[in-house]
């Protein structure tokens, strides 16, 4: 090896560090011999002096780019092992193997420099404290850099260039394929083709890529594997929202051949890490684009179209796409006072209303801000909408359309006939060049010049001919406008056209409604901007509130106030005979008159006499069940009366009360409390001792009416033992004596 003699003992004292690197897995994977090179670079330093033992390999960059330091963690390893100078020597099959950044390699070289470790590569031994090698390390480095440039210039000049003639094949979406002479085809599977076909088709009709999914529930939607040991094979899977939209943007789909729709970039993160991005690059900016390269399933204009769709379904972005609700004037309507746009909101009755959310979110709402029923501006709205459409206002449209595609025609005219004129005059001047004698050079040359001027023209106006040609979009013929604008009301109001639909006819015509500021509750000024730059202006009544409109009439009232002597019952008949119905149009009953009555604070008939009470009285005095009153009446122990509506009125002086008293307290059935003392924490109810002795409820009842143990009533005729120890004592010898008690499995507490 040359320059073997610049190693001494300083250097065979620290350590030989051999690095091993290979760009890529695939170079690892298949160009093994490199990779043995590299490793045999151990057995050179020890030829060279280096003890095995102070001889050490950095693998731990094998399939990593050299191309920056970062994510290398053997060269960081490298370089910091160089700066605390146990390194002796750096060993590697060439320098650019170290790194293909000078920058990097630039800061090793120094580093090893100052430190006084050697860099040996296949070509010799380097002392970095010699300039000569420092140079010479140096320019390598350059070198290497530049090869990589000159490569990879080389490398992407190539494929640019068949990139250019459509030739760079690339992994087609699903849908293609290429056939055996690397054309693009479409997908000879028919399930294959229906499904992408179907794709479009659903975008067409949905209009938003979560449509596209919702039409391809339950089906399944074929994927061509890339790679791996799954290429070329073609799967099924869930079409995805990401599938559809992926889908959608790609040209590839439209026949066109594009390259360069994505491109890298390198980025420093504010950590100082370099990433590198996959930026998508404006449709303008595609640096190659060839039309009808292949045949595709939509045409190009179609792809623009779904393009703009999409962007303009972006909710996010601003944009107010119609959604699916019944509110028509959703996403274009705003609040005129405070001139935000207003939220559409729907109601669990399914009536929709459009607010002005944001300001009164915000407090910022205006004293004219307002939420109003949408149907109140849709029917104002939908009708100067079809009011446009009537056949007059067609015929004027449609005469209008003639005229736009009479001067679009004279345009497109003028833009042939210029490209004319500049052709003869080019062919003129190409004749007179030939014409000329080519010994007379000075006119020779003249006359070229004027020749080359006259083609400059005749493209120039050849591109304003296609300028013009396709700038403007295509018209829709006469007789399609008229078709389509002869019944317009039915086919608006037609069940099968959805709300989608109509708001998307609504805003071709509307730009938007605004709801304009209006001091009067009772009305609403509506604002309408329509496309062609017109304004309309209208006034509508708004919808009166329930309570307005559902009124009782007054002379029912004034009825209902004169007879204050009948019951519910009977002067719902009476309203009913005379002909007047509740506010909601319906027959009165005797609820509709108890409210009517509640509501006008018309008093109800009296129905007690003096010293009369009800039976609900009763019972609450006597601490008595209602059912036991209505059983004493009925047995005629009770005197009383039917009032106007069926209720009982009872004579209750203090005679009566005695007797009913005497009634109670001779009763076994009519449980009456002792006191109304509630349980004391010494006492115990009836289950509870149950559930104590463990045996059952009856047994305890059985024992208090034979006075084993002494209980009493407490509120609501509830037993109440007072479950001291000698009591329990006595109870469960008594059980323990019983032959017939037997102890009850008790519920769990
Ligand atoms: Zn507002």
């Amino acid at each position: 090896m040359r320059g073997g003699e610049k190693i001494d003992v300083r250097h065979l004292e620290r350590i030989a560090l051999i690095y091993v690197r290979q760009s890529s897995l695939a170079q690892v994977r298949d160009n093994t011999e490199s990779t043995a090179r590299q490793y045999a670079l151990a057995d050179e330093a020890v030829r060279l002096g280096w003890a095995r033992s102070a001889v050490e390999v950095i693998d731990a960059d094998l399939g990593l780019s050299g191309r920056s330091a970062d994510g290398r963690s053997g060269f960081k390893d490298l370089v910091g092992r160089v700066c605390l100078g146990e390194v002796g020597a750096v060993f590697g099959l060439e320098v650019s193997r170290l790194a293909r950044s000078s920058a990097d390699l630039s800061r090793l070289l120094e580093l090893a420099r100052l430190t006084d470790t050697l860099v040996v590569d296949s070509d010799g031994v380097y002392d970095l404290a010699s300039f000569n090698d420092r140079l010479l390390l140096g320019l390598k480095g350059t070198m290497s850099e530049a090869e990589l440039h000159f490569l990879a210039g080389r490398l992407q000049g190539a494929k640019r260039a068949a990139a250019e003639r459509g030739e760079l094949r690339f992994p087609l979406p699903v849908g293609f394929v290429y056939d055996d002479d690397g054309a693009t085809i479409i997908d000879p599977d028919s399930e294959v083709q229906a499904a992408v076909a179907d794709v479009f088709a659903a975008f067409r009709t949905g209009g938003s890529a979560y449509q596209v999914v919702a039409a391809f529930k339950g089906r399944r939607f074929p994927l061509r594997a890339y790679g791996g040991v799954w290429a070329g094979q073609l799967r099924f899977g869930r079409l995805t929202h990401a599938q559809v939209c992926g889908i959608l943007a790609n040209p590839t789909y439209a026949g066109t051949y594009v390259f360069g729709r994505y491109h890298s970039r390198r980025v420093v993160e504010p950590d100082g890490t370099v990433h590198t991005k996959i930026v998508e690059r404006p449709r303008e900016e595609w640096p190659v684009v060839i039309h009808d390269h292949h045949a595709g399933y939509i045409c190009w204009d179609d792809y623009l179209a779904n393009h703009a769709r999409l962007a303009a379904n972006t909710t996010n972005a601003g944009a107010r796409p119609p959604r699916e609700g019944h509110a028509l004037c959703q996403g274009i309507i705003t609040c005129g006072s405070c001139g935000r746009p207003m939220s559409t909101r729907y109601h669990r009755n399914g009536h929709a209303a459009y607010e002005c959310s944001a300001s009164r979110a915000d407090h910022m709402a205006t004293a004219t801000c307002r939420s109003i029923a949408a149907v109140t501006v849709d029917d104002a709205v939908t009708e100067r909408l079809l009011d446009a459409l009537n056949p007059e206002e067609v015929a004027l449209a449609l005469a209008a359309a003639d005229e736009v595609c009479d001067r679009r025609a004279r345009r497109s005219r003028a833009a042939e006939l210029a490209v004319e004129r500049a052709r003869y005059e080019a062919q003129r001047a190409e004749r007179a060049f030939h014409a000329c004698e080519p010994e007379n050079r000075l006119v020779a040359r003249s006359l070229e010049a004027r020749w080359e001027d006259k083609l400059a023209a005749l493209t120039e106006a050849d591109k304003a001919l296609t300028q013009t040609q396709t700038a403007a979009p295509a018209l829709p013929s006469r007789a399609e406008l008229e078709a389509l604008t002869t019944d317009m009301s039915a086919l608006w109001h037609a069940p099968t056209t959805a709300p989608r639909d109509r708001k998307r006819l609504l805003r071709t015509l509307i730009a938007d409604v605004t709801l304009l500021p209006e001091p009067d509750f009772t009305k609403a000024r509506i604002g309408i901007r329509w496309h062609t730059g017109a304004t309309d202006e209208l006034v509508v009544a708004r919808r009166l509130a329930v309570t307005t409109y559902r009124r009782t009439d007054p002379a029912a009232i004034e009825l209902a106030r004169r007879h204050t002597d009948l019951s519910n019952r009977d002067l719902a008949e009476r309203l009913n005979t005379a002909g007047y119905t509740t506010g909601a149009g319906r027959p009165f009953d005797k609820n509709a008159v108890a409210s009517l009555r509640h509501y006008h604070h018309i008093q109800p008939p009296r129905l007690l006499e003096d010293g009369e009470v009800t039976v609900a009285d009763v019972a609450r005095r006597l601490d008595i069940s209602h059912g036991t009153v209505i059983h004493w009446i009925a047995r005629g122990w009770l005197s009383a009366r039917r009032a106007l509506n069926d209720q009982w009125c009872i004579l209750f002086d203090a005679r009566v009360e005695d007797e009913c008293r005497q009634r109670v307290a001779r009763s076994a059935h009519i449980h009456t409390p002792d006191s109304t003392d509630t349980q004391a924490s010494h006492e115990l109810t009836v289950s509870e001792v149950a559930a104590v002795l463990a045996i059952s409820t009856n047994v305890v009842y059985y024992w208090i009416e034979r006075h084993h143990v002494d209980a009493r009533r407490g509120p609501h005729g509830r037993w109440f033992i007072d479950f001291a120890p000698d009591v329990e004592a006595a109870c469960r010898a008594r059980i323990a004596e019983s032959v017939h008690l037997k102890p009850v499995p008790q519920p769990q507490t």
